[in-house]
């Protein structure tokens, strides 16, 4: 299929948005495109107030060149980060800055209809402080913990929790939100954070989540990578030998043994108990015997499982994100410690393994980047911009 390229307004915003090139010598050295065809483009997009100008900027001698940048104050973006047990919200702009957020003990096991409408009331009470409604909502953003058909948007079947399977999460949103709808499994909403905001110059990336459960997200040449079905990197059930059943049904996978489930069962088996993943990590910053080597052996295990994947991808970085990985040098240091050792000699090479940094807002800001994604996809923003009274609010997916 012969390449089209774009000379619509979508490609300009997004130069603009990626701060690539702002100015208008900019984004013509970048597109090749006459002053013309730049100015008539530039105009689409200020007249729906997509863009505003930022007025000039530095100068080096005479006249500064003017600076385009996003109206980000033409809508919000909700983000939803749904956890196993714990989930969170945040009401972003359109440059995904957060503005407020909230959290609850609720997640996955609640179920699709529970998690929704305690999400719908929480997000009203938030655009309520605002001073907001439902009508200045552009973009929902929606990570959830399993994968999610890159296609049709519908979380992919079976799932370990069977309520989710096949769930459309829009379907769950009432009409009146008129916006564009982003949902990606939650460790992929992680890895577009962690890329974007905390770790950029790491273009090819394994992005970990070790909370309760183990998710593996997957950054290629820059973009998360999903898969036929949505379920590219599942390295939660690498066989890693043991004789521990899994939640899948099989034996010996890699959450058997290195999950916070696992650290959790082990402490148990020695007498402590724990409830949560933020347990795990609040036991490992005291001196309680045996957690610090149960931490090591899960690293450990980790790395032994990531040797395939780091050979056959050649990741520069192995991105350590989740609530186990705050219980720190602990927990990473035998996950690099093992790679580093038993990794082949090429695929180790420069090879570093490093924490999340955006701690625990990565969720949130991954959810808000997706939806700003699907908010100002290049197509869409091309095709509703040639129209007359172009505006973002017109073009909710519901
Ligand atoms: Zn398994």
């Amino acid at each position: 299929m012969a390449h089209v390229i774009s000379t619509g307004s979508g490609v300009v915003l997004d130069l603009i948005r990626s701060a690539q090139a702002t100015t208008r010598s900019d984004l013509i050295a970048q597109l090749g495109w006459s002053r013309i065809t730049l100015a008539r483009r530039l105009d689409e997009l200020l007249n729906a107030e997509i863009i505003v100008s930022a007025g000039q900027s530095d100068s080096r001698g005479g006249r500064p060149p003017e600076e385009f940048v996003v109206n980000k104050d033409a809508g919000l973006l909700l983000a939803m980060d749904i956890g196993g047990s714990h989930s969170r919200l945040a009401i972003t702009d359109l440059v995904s800055n957060i503005l407020l957020e909230d959290e609850a003990d609720i997640g996955l096991s609640h179920g699709p209809d529970d998690i929704f409408d305690w999400s719908c009331q929480v997000f009203d009470h938030l655009l309520a402080r605002l001073g907001k409604s439902r009508a200045d909502v552009r973009g929902i953003g929606v990570g959830v913990p399993g994968p999610v058909d890159p296609t049709s948007g519908r979380i992919a079947s079976p799932q370990v929790n069977a309520q989710w399977a096949d769930v459309i999460v829009k379907d769950y949103f009432p009409d009146d939100f008129r916006a564009v709808f982003a949902v990606d499994r939650d460790v992929n909403i992680l890895a577009v954070a962690e890329h974007r905001l905390g770790w950029p110059e790491h273009a090819d990336a394994i992005v970990l989540k070790v909370g309760m459960g183990i998710g593996c997200g997957l950054v290629l040449d820059g973009r998360v990578y999903h898969g036929g079905r949505g379920g590219a990197g599942d390295l939660a059930h690498s066989p890693v030998g043991g004789d521990e059943e899994c939640l899948c049904g099989r034996v010996g996978c890699l959450d058997t043994v290195a999950s916070g489930r696992a650290i959790k069962r082990e402490l148990h088996a020695r007498g402590t108990s724990v409830r949560t993943s933020a347990d795990i990590v609040e036991l490992a910053s005291s001196d309680h015997p045996g957690v610090a080597q149960i931490l090591a052996h899960a690293g450990s295990q980790i790395g032994e499982a990531l040797l395939d994947p780091v050979a056959l991808l050649n990741p520069s970085a192995v991105v350590v994100g989740g609530n186990i990985a705050h219980a720190g040098a602990i927990f990473l240091d035998p996950i690099r410690e093992r790679l580093l050792q038993d990794a082949t000699t090429f695929s180790r090479r420069d090879l570093v393994v490093i924490p999340a940094k955006l701690g625990h807002q990565a969720g949130v800001i991954g959810a808000s980047l997706i939806a700003q994604d699907a908010l100002f996809e290049p197509d869409r923003i091309s095709r509703l911009t040639r129209e007359d009274d172009a505006s973002l609010a017109k073009y909710g997916e519901k």
